[in-house]
């Protein structure tokens, strides 16, 4: 291949130098040709281990057939289900291909050069890769010490206040956070939203809104009405089980929301997508059994830590960030010799821990008994 007779760099935009793509967990079936190993299990991305609603496997199989006709582009159907489950109007609704992918618009939309977005360490990486990517500045807020009594690592608020300045536009919020699975209650993130100027947008991400049985966990969508600069994000890439459909949406003012619908590419969302995560809004039985499912993986998973002497930040959402307070390669490698995926977070600057997703019964004893094995090695 011939090359460039002059720097590539030079032609692409600005935020694309510095960009570092996101490191995803490794899929099944790359471990399955590295190791040659079966039997595979991935406790690395946050997934349902139930899988999807059976109702939404029968509605994506019915949608096949129309596989040859371009989606709605409105997703009307989505889009009105939505808003009568949240009470808002379907105008305030935005369908991306995952919600990463309305989190992307968002950036694209109120952010450029010049400006910046607020972020706390330690928040989804997604956050500063739609930033970088457009070409402004990510600010990023000290998070909790890790000595923090309930919360460590987690979002510190007056950290984010404090990094707001006259350039911000945006402050990202994960509640709870990917990867340290803490989180904000109802007063904390209230007093937060009546204390940030009204220019800047906030941004709360609630990917693991549906597991979370927390009586003050603040499910920010009642708060719309209140905070015309609040965006709200869900997905139905965890509870729901549907990451590999790729269907998200946000739930903010009218007129972002519009701003927003007009970044959008109109065909994002895919015909088979909309049928399928309209289904699972129907099946609530399914959301109720993956939440229960993983309360007891939760306490099965602490039970077993504890019995190894591992430390666990503690987290609402389903998974767990394990603290082996020593650099976790080899324990990481040893895992994956074991057919065990979990997730380094090198990446987010954290070597000494692993993030662990809470599996099925059998997955989690299978993870604990490897750990064990791992460790006494
Ligand atoms: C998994 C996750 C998402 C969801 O991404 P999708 O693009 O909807 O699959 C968003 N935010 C956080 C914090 C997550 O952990």
């Amino acid at each position: 291949m011939t090359d460039f007779s002059f720097d590539l760099m030079e032609i692409c935009a600005p935020g694309v130098k510095a960009l570092k793509p996101y490191e995803p967990g490794k899929p099944v079936s790359e471990l399955q040709r590295e190791f040659g190993v079966r039997d595979v299990i991935k406790l690395a991305s946050n997934e349902n281990p139930l899988g999807p609603s059976p109702r939404a496997l029968a509605a994506v199989r019915a949608t096949l057939g129309g596989m040859a006709i371009y989606p709605d582009a409105q997703a009307y159907e989505l889009r009105r289900t939505l808003a009568a489950r949240f009470h808002v109007d379907p105008a305030c609704i935005t369908v991306g291909n995952g919600s990463e992918q309305v989190l992307e618009l968002i950036a694209r939309v109120f952010l450029q050069p010049g400006t910046n977005a607020v972020f706390s360490r330690y928040a989804f990486a997604v956050y500063p890769i739609v930033t970088q990517a457009v070409g402004a500045a990510g600010c990023i807020a000290d998070a909790h010490a890790p000595e923090h009594p309930t919360a460590p690592y987690g979002h510190n608020l007056d950290a984010l206040l404090a990094a707001i300045n006259a350039g911000t536009r945006v402050v990202f919020i994960a509640n709870p956070n990917n990867p340290t699975g803490t989180w904000l209650d109802r007063r904390a993130l209230h007093g937060f939203l009546t204390r940030v100027p009204p220019r800047v947008l906030v941004v709360v991400d609630e990917a693991y809104a549906e597991y979370i049985a927390e009586a003050d966990y603040p499910e920010c969508t009642r708060w719309l009405s209140e905070f015309p600069n609040l965006i709200v994000t869900r997905t139905f890439s965890k509870i729901y089980g549907l990451a590999g459909l790729r269907c998200g949406y946000s739930l903010a003012h009218a007129r972002v929301a519009e701003l927003l619908n007009r970044m959008r590419l109109v065909f994002n969302a895919s015909n088979l997508a909309q049928m399928g995560a309209l289904a699972a809004l129907g099946d609530d039985a399914h959301v109720r059994r993956s939440a229960e499912l993983n309360r007891a993986g939760h306490e099965q998973l602490q039970v077993g830590l504890r019995e190894l002497r591992l430390k666990w930040i503690p987290s609402i959402a389903n998974f767990l960030m394990v603290d082996f307070e020593r650099p976790v390669r080899p324990i990481y490698d040893a895992l994956l010799h074991q057919g065990i995926i979990v997730r380094p977070l090198g990446n987010y600057g954290l070597p000494h821990h692993l993030r662990i997703t809470i599996g099925l019964p059998e997955q989690n004893e299978r993870l604990l008994l490897a750990l064990e094995q791992v460790l006494a090695a």
